[in-house]
């Protein structure tokens, strides 16, 4: 998964602070060794990382993070709210006209994944109940009109095409008449591409750009080309003044370096990002959201929003709660299981999940749907009580419900562990991130 070795990484780097009663100058130092490494190694660019850690521990020597009781949090806490600085620290959303249509141009290069962004952005407009129309202007690459003519269909949105012998700088002026006619409030602009930047490109693009004068210019960039994916965005946004960046193909295994460094490097925020082939796995990007999921703290919130479009609203809030208190049973392990196996590929939902990334037994499973079925069987064989107090599964308790299941003791206790890991890690969060913030490091 994204992110998955720089998570591992810093994850280890904590667990060892963590452990800790108490963080000299040495430890501390010796840590943001290795959080450099980590960065480094998940392709950051050099500058931004020297950056981020003289700024971690400028403030973790100002908290006087040595005296802090639990010294561990207090460093992940600073790093936390670093890492979330770096990728632009709030949302960044998108642009609005006074007057409709609001219009956005996307540029990238050839297979960033921009036809497919334009559809899928239509997709989220049209979920907040907008019009938007898609403009098809790359008039170059075979079948790039027909692929945005499919997208369009898809998701019931109008195309706006006149082939491939019309100037893309008409199409989008022609464009913007029929959205006003139609009342369509965006206006999406599918432009062409290269496989790497030239001037006719870039051309093309400007003059588009001064037809159309968009409200947003949107870079569409391939979160798994890392550094590369960066100076794209540097010379894209020299010469076109972009208005923020789409990573896209975030469900790879991308190493981060460029969620990481757009920002820093480009001055441009991260607005969407995609994970994924299908038509609505495009997301707003949230800083602090990604910050905590590289973390392994998870990624609650987004993986709670997705539920809250397939679930009843009641339910997803009181299941936060629950999650927030640690007051979490097996019961809820199972509902959630099943919520969980409504929202979309497994792997994607496990990483959105506090410590679930840390949980070997969960790994190693490979979450494939036969395993899920065998630790809905283990928890369906527990008795009521049981399930609502696991402490209470002795030995023999254990035993009888790996004969009920038809699983064996070993997987029992397994999955019993990884309840209690699970239970510990949202305990760690909640206390984390409570109303009273990070615990210790003032005096
Ligand atoms: P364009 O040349 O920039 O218009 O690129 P396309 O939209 O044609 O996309 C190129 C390829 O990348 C297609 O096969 C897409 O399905 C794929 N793609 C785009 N976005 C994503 C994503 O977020 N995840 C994955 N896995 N594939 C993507």
């Amino acid at each position: 998964a994204a992110f998955e070795s720089l998570s591992n990484r810093l994850q280890n780097v904590f667990s060892k602070l963590r452990g800790k009663g108490k963080v000299t100058e040495d430890d501390l130092n010796e840590a943001m060794r290795e959080v450099r490494l980590a960065l480094l190694e998940a392709d950051v660019n050099f500058k931004v990382v020297k950056d981020f850690i003289a700024k971690v521990k400028e403030k973790a020597l100002g908290l006087d993070v040595s005296k802090s009781f639990t010294p561990g949090m207090v460093v992940i806490d600073i790093v936390n709210k670093e890492l979330t600085e770096l990728m632009g620290g709030t949302q960044s959303k998108l642009a609005k006209a006074n007057k409709p249509p609001t219009v956005i141009m996307m540029a990238g290069l050839q297979g960033a994944g921009k036809t497919t962004t334009s559809g899928k952005l239509a997709k989220l407009l049209q979920k907040g109940n907008h019009k938007p129309l898609l403009v098809a202007c790359d008039i170059y690459r075979p079948a790039a009109i027909k692929q945005l003519q499919v997208l369009g269909e898809q998701i019931n949105a109008p195309v706006f095409a006149l082939g491939d012998q019309t100037s893309p700088v008409e199409i989008a002026r022609q464009s913007l008449q029929f959205a006003k006619d139609n009342n369509n409030d965006y206006v999406i602009i599918d432009t062409a591409g290269r496989l790497h930047i030239d001037e006719a490109l870039m051309e093309e693009l400007k003059n588009i750009h001064q037809i159309v004068k968009p409200d947003e210019v949107l870079l569409v960039v391939d979160a798994m080309t890392g550094q590369d994916a960066v100076n794209v965005a540097q010379s894209f946004h020299e010469q076109l003044e972009l208005t923020g960046v789409v990573l896209t193909k975030l469900d790879g295994d991308t190493r981060g370096g460029a969620a990481l460094s757009v920002k820093a490097v480009t001055g441009c925020p991260i607005k969407f990002a995609a994970m994924g082939e299908k038509i609505d796995s495009l997301e707003p990007f949230h800083p602090e959201r990604m910050a905590s999921r590289i973390l392994g703290m998870g990624d609650m919130l987004s993986l709670i929003e997705k539920a809250q479009a397939g679930i009843d609203a009641d339910q997803a809030k009181e299941m936060e709660r629950k999650m927030r208190t640690a007051e979490f049973t097996f019961d809820d392990f199972l509902e959630q299981m099943a919520q969980v196996r409504k929202l979309g590929p497994l792997d994607q939902i496990m990483d959105m999940l506090p410590g679930m990334n840390k949980m070997k037994g969960v790994k190693d499973m490979k979450i494939d749907e036969k395993q899920i079925g065998r630790v809905e069987a283990i928890v369906r064989s527990m008795t009521k009580d049981e399930k609502q107090k696991p402490e209470l599964l002795n030995h023999s308790r254990r035993k009888r419900v790996a004969a009920g299941s038809g699983t064996t003791i070993v997987e029992v206790n397994r999955l019993i562990k990884q309840f209690d890991d699970m239970k510990k890690m949202m305990k760690q969060f909640s206390s984390m991130m409570g109303p009273k913030g990070p615990k210790g490091g003032k005096k």
